[in-house]
């Protein structure tokens, strides 16, 4: 038998992609990784990356089905099948059912699927892609790792809107907060790093990528997060509006006589960064614009820095205490001059920015940036969601053995 380390296979399936990345469970690289895109279209295709290159390929039949089999070729070519030990989905929302990742079975593909009502365009396509997985991976574990599971810890008051309650009663209408499997690896490093006690801290972590959202957390859990109980809420994104008076929606409703599709084409797609600008989702080309003095591009960044830093203070003081502000996600990680904006901004707390630390520490480096005499420590830390899928994944595949051998 083979003593190669066991691998995971992450599937992270959408209404027309289906994203994968194969891990052993000794790296937190992966071996192959990929997507298949639109799926239920025309050209639809299929990209391989490994460390080798990259390889795309056309899928005949543009199915979820299709995607995974030439995925499952793949892994026969390399001789993987044999050691692949479970099988990690990502699921956007686990509404109050979840609060852990868990191995899945029938019934718990069946409360995930009662999640659908709060995340139709999500839920209803991961659905899809553990039902497939499982008919063609029978035999191996599944895991469900969800986006909302680390916030289920914040308390009514932070999670409540002042809605009728029978909405929240009824219809289950709350926060529930994202981007939660990368705050969990990101709280872990950052404590480490910061050399900060697991059982008494307060961070506050922004994690800003093209969806982009702001968390506190205390002592290793949620108390307060930006995103809702969809990922709309908070912060200026990509193509996302975050926060926008709800009764300006409504008089956008009735002065452009939007239905409610064309009012979520509006609030996803057209505005955030690109509807701000005018030019771009992409923080690096809007660096390059505001550089050469496109006006857009310097009012999109001021307007997402300010929500930001607003946000940042906002969130400390769900906190006992605040030890440390981190930043990840690809422009938190990487965007120098964002950074230095937002900290600027922070300065009523006592936050105070090393420019030589700030300028070096891009590219999936971690480290501290805040100067000497700062109120509290500024982090960097890169997120890796994937990884954490993995070792969620392969703790729940290791209990059900060790359940299956009892
Ligand atoms: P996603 O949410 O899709 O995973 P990422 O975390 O990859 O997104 O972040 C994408 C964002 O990070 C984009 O706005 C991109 O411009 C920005 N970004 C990546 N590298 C840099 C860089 N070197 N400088 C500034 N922004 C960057």
């Amino acid at each position: 038998m083979s003593t190669d380390p066991r691998l995971v296979l992450v599937l992270n399936s959408g209404s027309s992609s289906l994203k994968f990345a194969v891990h052993d469970t000794e790296h937190p690289v992966p071996l192959l990784s990929g997507l298949a895109e639109r799926l239920g279209g025309e050209n639809a295709a299929i990209t391989f990356k490994e460390a080798e290159g990259k390889l795309v390929l056309p899928l005949e039949t543009a199915t979820h089905t299709a995607a995974l089999d030439a995925l499952l070729a793949a892994l026969s070519h390399h001789g993987w099948l044999d050691r692949l030990a479970a099988v990690g989905h990502r699921v956007a929302h686990g509404g109050e059912y979840f609060t852990h990742s868990t191995l899945i079975t029938p019934e718990i593909v069946n409360d995930i699927d009662a999640c659908s009502a709060l995340a139709p365009l999500h839920n209803p396509a991961a659905v899809l892609g553990i039902r497939m997985a499982l008919t063609r991976l029978p035999n191996i574990p599944h895991a469900a790792v969800f986006d909302t599971a680390f916030h289920q810890t914040i308390k009514p008051e932070a999670y409540l809107y002042a809605l009728p309650i029978a909405l929240y009663r009824e219809q289950r209408v709350r926060r529930y907060g994202f981007h939660g499997t990368s705050y969990r690896y990101v709280c872990r490093e950052a404590v480490r790093l910061l050399g900060l006690d697991p059982a008494d801290h307060g961070l506050v972590i922004a994690h800003l990528g093209n969806g982009a959202s702001a968390t506190a957390v205390q002592d290793g859990v949620s108390v307060d997060t930006s995103m809702g109980m969809t990922p709309l809420e908070g912060l200026v994104m990509g193509t996302r509006s975050g926060d926008v008076d709800p009764g300006a929606l409504l008089h956008i409703m009735r002065i452009c006589d939007y239905d409610v599709n064309q009012m979520d084409t509006l609030l996803n797609k057209r505005s955030g960064l690109l509807g701000l600008s005018d030019l771009s989702n992409d923080v690096r080309e809007l660096e390059a614009a505001a550089e050469r003095g496109h006006a857009g591009a310097q009012l999109a960044l001021q307007v997402f820095v300010h929500r930001l830093a607003r946000y940042i203070g906002g969130l400390a003081m769900s906190l006992r205490r605040l030890d440390a502000v981190v930043f990840t996600g690809g422009i938190g990680e990487n965007s120098v001059r964002m950074r230095a904006m937002t900290v600027t901004r922070l300065r009523a707390l006592g936050l105070v920015l090393d420019e030589a630390s700030n300028a070096v520490t891009t590219g999936g480096t971690s480290g501290l940036i805040n100067a000497a005499g700062s109120s509290a420590q500024i982090a960097v830390v890169p997120t890796n969601e994937e990884w954490m899928i993995v070792c969620d994944t392969a703790a729940l595949a290791a209990q059900a053995t060790a359940l299956e051998s009892a």
